[in-house]
């Protein structure tokens, strides 16, 4: 009888590792090469379905040339917005079940992760970004279930720039504000209140943006019409700061104490989704502000996906493989040089 409940025990820990694992995705999407003068493209091969990608070095010639990685998904340069956002889909349905979700885009500035986000523009909607269609779907749905569902969906917004967290949405609160939305337009307009609040300060919008994180967390509250029951989920968008690594001697003063705080805090969070891929006991939660934020949105039985977003240019290269090695690192697959690859 105890082998039995050994045994048991065995699968429900086998379970609970794979349904984990299945909770953290990753992928990665290739930007289009973009045409401009003394620009090579990386030679990048990949099967989509399969989640293989394979990168090879410029600068080498022979059998250290490639390295292999492997994800949940690559997606190339023709992909459209519609078929990025096709797997996010389950996710969207899933926060009304209860569930918290974390959606990231992570990748080195001019990588495609506002593309991905928010897309080009939110005139056509085939170039919504995966923010538009996400928040679409969750009033959709909302609204489809409204005989037997009541919901009420909250937005705050926040910025994290050199550790410290500013609200975006408004002025002088000790944590951040929230708001109180009904619709998709809604949502987009305290949004675009939060982008304009992020560039006060900054030159350009480019300028401060690629180097601070937003997150915008969507909360839901769903009462049941007949047993009063009540369901909470969350989505969180999250516009990481810009990943590229800046060499010592290249900035000085503010520019490095920025630099700095972005690289320990993509670490951290990196730390953070390792340590929940492999179930390890003690997750870093307070190693950044990042990660302290979303602690309550990561782990247990939080679905986090993660774009993961590639610049094709050859003078990109060592960015490229840093930020596939950070992907790999995050889902749990490493799988090092692809030396029998060719
Ligand atoms: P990031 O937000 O990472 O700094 P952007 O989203 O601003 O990068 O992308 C950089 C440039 O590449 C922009 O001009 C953008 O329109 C273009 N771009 C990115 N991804 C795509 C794509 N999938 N298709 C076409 N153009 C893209």
């Amino acid at each position: 009888k105890n082998y039995q409940i050994i045994i048991e025990e065995n699968r429900r820990l086998y379970n609970e590792v794979q349904e984990l694992k299945g909770n953290i995705r990753v992928y990665c999407r290739i930007r289009p090469f973009l045409q401009g003068q003394n620009k090579k493209q990386t030679s990048i091969e990949y099967t989509g379905e399969n989640g293989e990608l394979v990168v090879a070095n410029p600068l080498k010639q022979g059998k250290d040339t490639y390295r292999l990685f492997k994800f949940n998904k690559v997606f190339g340069p023709a992909s459209t917005q519609e078929e990025v956002f096709l797997d996010t889909r389950p996710l969207i349905r899933s926060i009304l079940d209860g569930y918290n979700v974390c959606i990231f885009a992570y990748g080195q500035t001019g990588s495609g992760k506002t593309y991905t986000m928010s897309g080009p523009s939110i005139n056509s909607e085939e170039d919504w970004g995966v923010n538009y269609r996400a928040l679409n779907d969750l009033f959709h749905l909302t609204q489809s279930r409204q005989h037997s569902v009541v919901y009420e969906v909250g937005v705050q917004m926040v910025e994290i720039y050199n550790e410290q967290v500013r609200d975006l949405l408004s002025e002088d609160v000790p944590d951040a504000s929230m708001h109180s939305v009904k619709s998709t337009e809604d949502v987009l307009e305290l949004m675009n209140i939060g982008l304009m609040n992020r560039t006060v300060g900054a030159t350009t919008l480019n300028e401060k943006s690629s180097r601070s994180h937003s997150v915008v967390s969507v909360h839901v509250r769903g009462v049941d019409v007949k047993t009063e029951s009540v369901l909470r989920g969350s989505l969180h968008l999250v516009d990481l700061a810009g990943s590229e690594r800046v060499g010592r001697s290249e900035v000085t003063g503010e520019r490095l104490k920025e630099a700095q705080y972005i690289n320990k805090s993509l670490s951290a969070l990196g730390d953070v989704i390792f340590a929940l891929a492999h179930k390890n006991p003690h997750v870093p939660y307070r190693n950044s502000k990042l990660t302290q934020v979303l602690q309550n949105s990561l782990g247990g039985q939080a679905k986090t996906l993660m774009f993961v977003q590639i610049n094709p240019d050859e003078d990109s290269y060592a960015e490229t493989v840093s930020t596939l090695k950070f992907a790999e690192r995050v889902s749990g697959v490493e799988l090092g040089a692809a030396r029998s690859y060719k």
